[in-house]
């Protein structure tokens, strides 16, 4: 043992009992924490815990009583604890809270960067959303959960594939959102939503983090993947934003798969035009956004709108900073909720610019975007996000999002992955 880690270990022992735990740096942590004797415990917000685990640490979720009930039957009572987590300020509750029932503490107070130091590094990451809504319901009906869950699963492994292949974020965000415009049970694409004449407007857009290259196309009747039409509009033309029948032509120009507007039909489309009448409100979007393996990030959305739309409504997705954005310095977000809120508040540059500037954690700043700023009556909705060093928000305000989320720690051959309509990630 080095005089450092026998000097803290004896400060250590000295701490223990009533004279207060001991707050270190990372380096006296990092040296401390290699005797085996020393329990490491990662203290996790439930959604950090849902989000995979310190694989040397005692990952003990922070819910206040629960937290000292979990940890007590996890711990014998008299050892010699080393909490951290991402907040120093939790971590700190959580050493007095162990200090209370008699254990040795020795606590790392170095919020984020402690956190990033201990954290697994992280080879990519891919966070998709397929709408929110009013949905929880969806959870307990098993079968139509399984088709959900199937379908983000197959979402999420395309994306995996395409990386794991070589490819770059935006390609990968591609074939994830051409799977998800493809299958009906989403809103873009095929099954997506109808306007109020019973017709099909489609919004898109893609962003790329390392150079805020961006495309987006709004309004279309006849693209088939718009989302590709978006990349189109960023790669082939000087232009951010085309709309209408001009986006329609440019991508028929680009060669993109053309189709006739009732190929967006799907029996899901019928149905809500019987229920036309009974104001039923069905809308959702898809989006996908990916840090790769080069440690770019970059975000896409995709969608048909807010049912019964008046026609030649613009939504939140294909508006660069409204609901979608990437910055390579701060997060990748999507978004999906009711646009016309998201267009105001300007959500998705509103939770990178508090990443950037304000200094929150990406889990904070999502947190009071979707919670504070908006709410289910101002906004029903939610967003996914990944920032540059991976970390993953999941946020929404209504009872449910069709969601997902895959990652590929270092050195690991295996990916971790989760999805989720209502609160429960399975
Ligand atoms: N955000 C989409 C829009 O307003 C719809 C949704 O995500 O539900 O166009």
């Amino acid at each position: 043992m080095s005089f450092l880690a026998a000097a803290l270990l004896g400060l250590f022992v000295a701490a223990c009992g009533n004279k207060g735990y001991q707050t270190v740096e990372v380096a006296q942590f990092k040296e401390a924490i290699k005797n085996p004797s020393i329990v490491l415990v990662d203290v996790r917000t439930p959604q950090e815990f849902a989000q995979g685990h310190i694989d040397n640490a005692l990952n003990i979720d922070f819910k206040n009583e629960q937290f000292t009930q979990n940890f007590k039957g996890a711990v014998p009572q008299e050892s010699k604890v080393a909490v951290y987590c991402r907040s120093g300020k939790r971590s700190a509750a959580a050493a007095e809270k162990l200090e209370a029932l008699g254990y040795d503490v020795l606590n790392l107070d170095g919020g984020i960067i402690a956190w990033n130091e201990f954290k697994h590094k992280r080879d990519y990451v891919i966070v998709i959303h397929g709408g929110a809504g009013n949905i929880a319901s969806v959870e307990k009906d098993s079968v139509k959960a399984a088709t959900y869950y199937a379908a983000l699963d197959s979402a999420l492994m395309i994306g995996s594939q395409a990386l794991e292949n070589g490819s770059k974020g935006p390609q990968a965000v591609m074939a994830v959102i051409n799977y998800l415009e493809n299958n009906p049970l989403f809103n873009a694409g095929k099954g997506a939503t109808i306007t109020d004449e019973g017709t099909f407007e489609l919004d898109a857009c893609i962003m790329e983090g390392k150079d805020l290259s961006a495309g987006a196309v709004a309004g279309v009747k006849t693209i088939k993947n718009p989302i590709n039409a978006a990349y189109a509009v960023k790669t082939q033309s000087e232009h951010v934003l085309l709309a209408g029948e001009g986006a329609d032509a440019f991508a028929k120009a680009q060669g993109l798969e053309i189709v006739d507007n009732s190929y967006f039909v799907s029996p899901k489309t019928m149905k809500w035009v019987a229920e036309l009448s009974k104001k039923s409100k069905k809308n959702g979007t898809v989006g996908c956004v990916i840090l790769d393996t080069d440690g770019n990030l970059t975000a896409g959305t995709s969608t048909g709108g807010r049912f019964r739309k008046q026609w030649g409504r613009i939504g939140d997705a294909p508006i660069v900073g409204a609901g979608t954005y990437a910055d390579n310095n701060s997060c990748a977000v999507s978004c999906t909720g009711h646009g016309e809120y998201y267009i105001r508040h300007a959500v998705a540059f509103n939770l990178s610019a508090r990443y950037k500037y304000l200094g929150e954690s990406l889990e904070e700043a999502a947190k009071y975007i979707i919670h504070t700023e908006l709410n289910s009556e101002a906004g029903n909705g939610g967003l996914v996000s990944v920032d540059k060093d991976g970390n993953i928000a999941m946020e929404f305000n209504s009872t449910g999002m069709y969601r997902g989320f895959l990652y590929k720690n270092e050195g690991t051959t295996g990916v971790v992955s989760k999805v989720g309509i209502g609160e429960t990630l399975k």
